[in-house]
């Protein structure tokens, strides 16, 4: 008898997950808890495969959906064979979360929603408006995170820069506090939009111990016009600005940059001025997505539709640029001393000094 949890998606996804797993009644029994992702069309197909395997596997138990998927096409989810129910979220408050037990670092979710309107995304319907835990419960929970032993901790959220809306407190504020808290020996930013990397929050993250020199930041494309089309909210000039005033603090940084590839009106053209913007700025690691169509955005109505080949090809290139520039960034590190957070086998953290 028991009640299993399934997560796909992102780290937002994981820490809730999580959460809900704690706090589930023993009770409930032979039910099965599935957190859908609905970031691109193929997540969408990877929730439907997933909820019928699991009702093939257990007939009888009872499958709940909740995320991005059941909040975006609730009825669609809902008369998927085997759901019993779909849990909607609210978004007039923010339901804090944060993972343990199930990977090496603990996701605290500080944030959640989107007040951006990317013309590609469905995330910020699916997740409302922009919205915060406070500093001072954060803190509570990054404490609780650390009376468990867990000596990492990644701050997530939808739009984990843009937090402060409902609190009106500053994400360096946030960070300030954090970097106080005992036991915990190493923050990561998930995921920062790079608009919001302000001077100040570089400067902090060098001058702090704890604060890794890991960023994460979507670029999306590497052409003005695409982002134009984007409707992002930065310039290829700014991204490289900001990309140049991290490495002036912490030349060692890990930047791992998302890409889209094959969106509406990409020519070959603006798709090479990608690859060059890239193959210039040198980041670590490229996470690179085909352009999905998400039903009822602005891209999905645009003109220039970019073919699936077309965008497979271009992918497979800008993933053979990722090879190479993360085979270059490890190997600077070869012969190194530094420290490690063990992530598998059996050496634990504190079987080493810190
Ligand atoms: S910043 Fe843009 S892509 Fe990211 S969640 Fe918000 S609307 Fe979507």
């Amino acid at each position: 008898m028991k009640v299993s949890f399934h997560t796909l998606g992102c780290k937002v996804n994981f820490a809730e997950t999580s959460t809900m797993a704690r706090e589930f009644p023993e009770a409930d029994v032979d039910t099965i808890v599935v957190n859908t992702c609905s970031v691109t069309a193929a997540a969408d197909k990877k929730c439907r495969n997933l909820i019928a395997r699991l009702h093939r596997k257990n007939p009888e138990a009872r499958i709940i959906v909740t995320g991005c998927y059941a909040q975006r096409d609730s009825e669609a989810v809902a008369a998927l064979p085997g759901v019993s129910e779909v849990l909607l979220r609210d978004f007039s408050r923010f339901c804090p979360a944060y993972s343990v037990g199930d990977r090496t670092r603990s996701f605290l979710k500080v944030q959640d929603g989107c007040d951006y309107r990317c013309s590609y995304c469905t995330i910020s319907s699916a997740r409302g408006p922009s919205r915060n835990g406070s500093i001072a419960e954060l803190v509570t929970q990054a404490q609780e995170i650390a009376a468990q032993g867990v000596k990492e901790i990644v701050l997530t959220g939808v739009n984990t820069g843009d937090f402060g809306r409902t609190t009106s407190e500053k994400f360096i504020d946030l960070l300030r506090a954090l970097d106080g808290v005992e036991g915990i020996e190493r923050y990561r930013i998930s995921s920062i939009e790079p608009n919001l990397l302000t001077d100040e929050i570089i400067d902090f993250c060098a001058a702090s111990r704890k604060f890794q020199p890991h960023f994460h930041i979507p670029l999306q494309s590497g052409c003005d016009r695409i982002l134009g089309l984007m409707r992002r909210r930065y310039t290829t000039a700014k991204f490289a600005d900001r990309i140049a005033k991290v490495r002036e603090k912490m030349p060692d940084t890990f930047f791992g940059i998302d890409v889209i590839v094959g969106f509406p009106g990409e020519t070959e053209d603006d798709f090479e001025q990608t690859y060059r913007f890239l193959s210039v700025l040198r980041p670590a690691q490229l996470h690179v997505f085909p352009y999905s169509v998400r039903p009822g955005t602005p891209a999905a109505e645009m003109a220039g539709k970019v073919s699936p080949k077309i965008a497979a090809v271009r992918a497979k290139k800008l993933a053979t640029l990722s090879s190479e520039l993360y085979e270059e960034f490890v190997s600077r590190f070869v012969d190194d001393d530094d420290r490690a957070l063990w992530e598998g086998g059996r050496p634990r953290w504190h079987d080493f000094p810190i």
